[in-house]
């Protein structure tokens, strides 16, 4: 085992490189686990968004690829350690903090956690949505929504998120099929009725995607739907296709130690980074379910390094 870290930060995506700025600039020397493929690609979803125009700084714009380079960049020049591994077990039980890494599984400790492991988001898993995907099939409507003004475009799925996605959607396109797999929406009611009141948006209930089109084309064309009562087949003419059932935040190393939320979210102290184990902190989309931007889990990951700093005033004798 190494000697105890002051902070050890587990996820790469814009929370975890911002909480890396933020500790290295106060002398913490983070040590941050980025991951592998297998527990999500290092630098997060925006590895699998093209242009990125929202977030702050870019007036053009920025691909997702290149923002996350010049993040771990940053996170490198100010003085972060990163390891290219992923954490395959953790023991929060006592302090010092430790963290099993890598292939060999090298144990790691650490006087405080930040944790920003991210959320994924859920896919049909049809080949064609695979394939299609940054090429008219998205996760994600205000990353891509833009690229699709004054088109046609479908979203699928009947949650709150479905519902969100096609009222923003609604705002750039020129229609919006909302597919759903059943006759009743699981969203909250407000967000239905307004979704239901809007013009521009079709719900096609009892339906489910049976592909994509159009694979050999390299982009969307439209979608077939079955319907699942009567077993009709119909294609729509779209040419974006927004993927909204749902995301899975990357929680399950910590389940046995930390709190999360009914939908798998980890709970934080609200308006902090704070879980419910002192010195574990947790930023960006592991914990947020609502805004889910790159801007706010930078934020985020800011609120972590300044709330772990203070915690080690106040805890340790360094
Ligand atoms: P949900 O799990 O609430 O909804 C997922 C939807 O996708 C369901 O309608 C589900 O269908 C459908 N679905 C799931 N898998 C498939 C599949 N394989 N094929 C077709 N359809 C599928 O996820 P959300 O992301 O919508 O919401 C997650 C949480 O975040 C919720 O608690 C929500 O309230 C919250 N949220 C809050 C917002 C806000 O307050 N502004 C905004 C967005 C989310 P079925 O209903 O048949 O199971």
């Amino acid at each position: 085992m190494t000697d105890t870290r002051k902070v050890i930060i587990i996820g790469s995506g814009p929370a975890g490189h911002t909480a890396a700025i933020y500790a290295a600039r106060a002398n913490l020397k983070p040590l941050m686990f980025e991951g592998l493929v297998r527990g999500g690609i290092p630098g997060g979803q925006l590895m699998i968004t093209n242009d990125v125009e929202n977030y702050p700084g870019f007036p053009e714009k920025v691909t997702g690829p290149d923002l996350m380079k010049a993040f771990r960049d940053q996170s490198l020049h100010q003085g972060a350690e990163i390891r290219t591994e992923d954490v395959n077990r953790v023991d929060f039980s006592k302090r010092p903090f430790r963290v099993w890494a890598g292939d060999d599984n090298e144990e790691y400790s650490a006087e405080t956690i930040i944790i920003a492991t991210g959320a994924q988001a859920k896919w049909l898993g049809i080949e064609s949505e695979h394939a299609l995907k940054g090429r008219g099939v998205s996760a994600c409507a205000v990353c891509d929504g833009a690229f699709f003004r004054n088109q046609d475009v479908a979203v699928v799925g009947g949650g709150d998120t479905a519902m969100e996605e096609s009222m923003y959607l609604s705002g750039l396109c020129r229609s919006v099929a909302l597919i759903h797999r059943r006759e009743e929406f699981r969203a909250s009611k407000t967000m239905q009725e307004r979704v239901l009141k809007n013009p521009k948006i079709k719900v096609y209930y009892n339906s489910e995607v049976e592909e994509i089109l159009d694979v050999s084309k390299g982009e969307v064309t439209g979608v077939r739907l079955r319907n699942s009562k009567t077993g009709e087949k119909t294609n729509l003419d779209v040419t974006g296709y927004f993927v909204a059932i749902g995301h899975t935040p990357n929680t399950d190393l910590f389940r046995d130690f930390l709190e999360l939320h009914d939908n798998g979210y980890l709970k934080t102290k609200p308006g902090t980074a704070q879980t419910n184990v002192p010195g574990v902190f947790a930023a960006g989309d592991v914990q947020d379910f609502v805004y889910r931007q790159a801007v706010t889990a930078a934020g985020s990951g800011c609120m972590a390094a300044l709330e772990a700093e203070r915690w080690l005033a106040a805890n340790s004798d360094h």
